[in-house]
């Protein structure tokens, strides 16, 4: 009985340092993200989104991470809320962009780059321009970036957004409707913009393996999506049964660590050529 009572009083302290030193670092990416914001520590890794048909890649996630000189490399889940509410995400958005843009043409021109886009950026009066700059600085075909925002980012859809939006599609970019169901989905946002993706949110895919009733709300969103022209990406596949699952409910591109995790420059495009490379033998055989 001793021990259990000091193992509790030990867990407990244990517990309370926990709490104290998570509180200590959200108050550090708070004051870094505010104070001499060092854009050199942000970096991206690239997601492979596979066409699930032949296996290979159509395009590359860009996804954000922090690389902080206390606590090491800082996943984007971590720092873009606070990010998004203190607006520096204007400044790393830019970067990204710039970055996710000169790796673009590095790749296959039949590999584009999807760009995570948060409604703050949307709203910022520069946006166009700047994608628009940065396309020009690399000579990229428009259609090689997709932007991808998420139901949250554009929940209240205003004229202005659509302007933004239809500015994007403009130029010759793509858009992509991310984490598809995950918030408050709504018609007005399919209705008013015209994706070119739809990409279904992990946890909605991983929920429906089991149930037939998921499934068939699944396989309707991609039947509805086909018919006004959209391809949909199916998130976190981990295993060959879900692929499989998911080309059944006529997905047709998919992206998780059944297919690989998110890489940096070099390893993506070995990535690439291993993939390019294997599948004709594969095949032949
Ligand atoms: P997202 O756009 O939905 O990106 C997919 C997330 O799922 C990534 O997390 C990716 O690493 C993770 N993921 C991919 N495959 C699997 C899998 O098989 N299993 C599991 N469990 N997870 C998988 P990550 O890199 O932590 O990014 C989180 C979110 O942060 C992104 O979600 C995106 O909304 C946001 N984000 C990332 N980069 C940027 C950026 O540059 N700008 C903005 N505004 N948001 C970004
Ligand atoms: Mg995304
Ligand atoms: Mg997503
Ligand atoms: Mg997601």
């Amino acid at each position: 009985l001793y021990r259990a009572k000091a193992e509790g009083r030990g867990t407990h302290r244990a517990f309370a340092a926990q709490a104290e030193t998570e509180a200590r670092q959200t108050r550090d990416i708070k004051f870094a993200l505010n104070n001499d914001l060092d854009l050199g520590a942000f970096y991206l890794e690239y997601q492979p989104i596979v066409a699930l048909a032949t296996g290979h890649a159509t395009s590359v996630e860009a996804l954000v991470r922090w690389d902080h000189p206390q606590y090491g490399v800082l996943r984007p889940d971590l720092f873009i809320p606070e990010a998004e509410h203190s607006g520096a995400i204007i400044p790393i958005g830019r970067h990204v962009l710039a970055i996710a843009c000169d790796f673009a043409a590095t790749l296959p021109d039949e590999v584009s780059v999807a760009i995570n886009l948060s409604a703050v950026q949307v709203h910022d009066a520069g946006l166009i321009e700047t994608i628009a700059n940065n396309l020009a600085r690399n000579a990229l075909a428009p259609g090689r970036i997709v932007f991808e925002l998420t139901e949250t980012a554009i929940l209240n859809i205003t004229p202005e957004t659509v302007a933004t939006l239809d500015g994007i599609k403009a130029l010759g970019c793509r858009l992509s409707l991310d984490d598809f169901g995950s918030g408050f989905s709504s018609i007005a946002t399919l209705y008013y913009v015209q994706f070119d993706r739809l990409k279904i949110d992990r946890t909605l895919i991983h929920d429906a393996m089991g149930d037939c009733r998921r499934r068939a709300i699944l396989r309707n969103i991609t039947h509805l999506a086909r018919e006004i022209g959209m391809r949909v990406t199916g998130e976190g596949v981990e295993s060959e049964q879900m692929k499989t699952a998911l080309t059944d409910l006529g997905f047709d591109h998919g992206q998780g660590s059944l297919f690989s995790p998110a890489l940096r420059d070099a390893a993506l495009h070995d990535w690439l050529n291993y993939r390019t490379q294997a599948l004709p033998d594969d095949t032949a055989a």
